[in-house]
């Protein structure tokens, strides 16, 4: 078992990653003097595969408990949605002593906590992340939120979990195209780490896509003390933070492109690798390491999903990004592994250059 603090004075809580370690949630909430009024909010297909597992744990906790079944998908997202469960709460008399627990990927993670942050103005949430993505990336660090009128995490805010469990035994149920995803913010963290960690990614990548279980709590506690480190600096994205969107200002472009045909974390992989180009087009990052780095953002994209894809279209989107101001578009730009530039803008130009590039590249 292991344990990474994400450092935030009052707000410090520890992610705690290990095999088999689901049993030890009864015991933490008491550790951590969490309430005894629970609400489990778990995704459906979790439910289905871990439900007897999950309830003969928690059975062991003293107290109210229930648990709130979510219909699967980003839909759930919703404020329907999360009317419902503040319904559900209010019915159930749950009070300000309450603790909902979120068992789930980044869906589930995201509607919980913020139902848990505006509940009665704030109730204790525990995450328990079930894909390998929530497992490196959206379990920690405080984001939560809906999306409205169509727009990704439009209403939100930072809420801090009081714990976060991440059970690599629940990746095991995972479909294929879940652990692509997940394994594209883990690349990103190898971008944002050191030569070592990016080193044992690249050369472990076959064994951690086929979840083999020493590699992978490693890739997964690598990738939790990057995104721990620097949230712990930088709680609301005021500066540092930043450097955690490498490959998302293009990665939001082809998530909004194709719709639901692509996988955040796979639109995040074609990011990486248009971040690199960029990086070497306008002078940052040499040829030589452009050309080394660029091979483990290869590994995995599928390139049929990302050419042909309409580059007029994908400059739009991003020039209307929630990121940008005056309509310039800024991006995190690498010069080396652990070496990051921010707000660095591009042109129309340059940016129709890397989609071809890209398209060149991954064909
Ligand atoms: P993300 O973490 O990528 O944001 P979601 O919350 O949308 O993902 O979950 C992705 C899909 O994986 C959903 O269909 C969800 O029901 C399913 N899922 C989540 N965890 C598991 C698991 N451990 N086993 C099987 N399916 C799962
Ligand atoms: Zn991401």
């Amino acid at each position: 078992m292991n344990k990474i603090l994400v450092s935030l004075k009052e707000n410090s809580y520890p992610v705690i990653i290990g095999e088999n370690i689901l049993a030890k949630i009864p015991e933490l909430t008491v550790k951590y003097n969490l309430n005894k009024n629970i609400l489990v909010i778990i995704d459906k297909n979790v439910y289905s595969f871990h439900k007897k597992k999950i309830q003969l744990v928690l059975r062991n906790i003293s107290g109210k408990i229930n648990y709130y079944i979510l219909k699967p998908g980003e839909n759930s997202k919703s404020y329907q949605e999360l009317n419902k469960i503040y319904s559900y709460l209010l019915k159930n008399n749950y009070g300000r002593d309450s603790l909902v627990i979120s068992v789930g990927g980044g869906v589930t993670g995201d509607l919980t906590a913020f139902a848990a942050a505006t509940y009665m103005r704030g109730i204790q949430v525990v995450h328990v992340p079930t894909t390998l993505l929530a497992a490196v990336d959206s379990s920690i660090g405080g984001k939560t939120g809906i999306n409205f009128e169509n727009k990704k995490n439009m209403i939100g805010s930072f809420y801090q979990p009081k714990f976060v469990l991440s059970d690599t035994e629940f990746l095991k149920t995972l479909p294929k195209i879940e652990i692509t995803s997940g394994l594209g913010e883990i690349i990103k963290y190898a971008f944002l780490s050191d030569k070592d960690f990016f080193n044992f990614v690249n050369k472990n990548f076959k064994d951690i896509s086929s979840l083999k279980n020493k590699v992978l709590l490693k890739s997964i506690i690598g990738s939790v003390k990057i995104k721990a480190g620097v949230v712990s600096q930088d709680e609301k994205e005021s500066g540092l933070r930043k450097i955690l969107n490498l490959g998302h200002t293009f990665a939001h472009a082809f998530e909004t492109e194709l719709k639901f045909a692509v996988k955040h974390g796979e639109a995040v992989t074609a990011g990486v690798i248009c971040a690199l180009l960029l990086s070497n087009k306008l002078g940052f990052l040499s040829e030589e390491k452009l050309n080394t780095y660029i091979k483990l953002p290869l590994k995995i994209i599928l390139s049929s999903k990302f050419t042909g894809l309409n580059k007029n279209n994908l400059y739009k989107i991003m020039q209307h990004d929630k990121k940008n101001r005056n309509g310039k578009i800024k991006f995190v730009l690498i010069s080396e592994i652990g070496k990051l530039l921010l707000d660095v803008e591009a042109g129309k130009k340059e940016l129709f250059y890397i989609f071809n590039e890209m398209e060149r590249r991954i064909s």
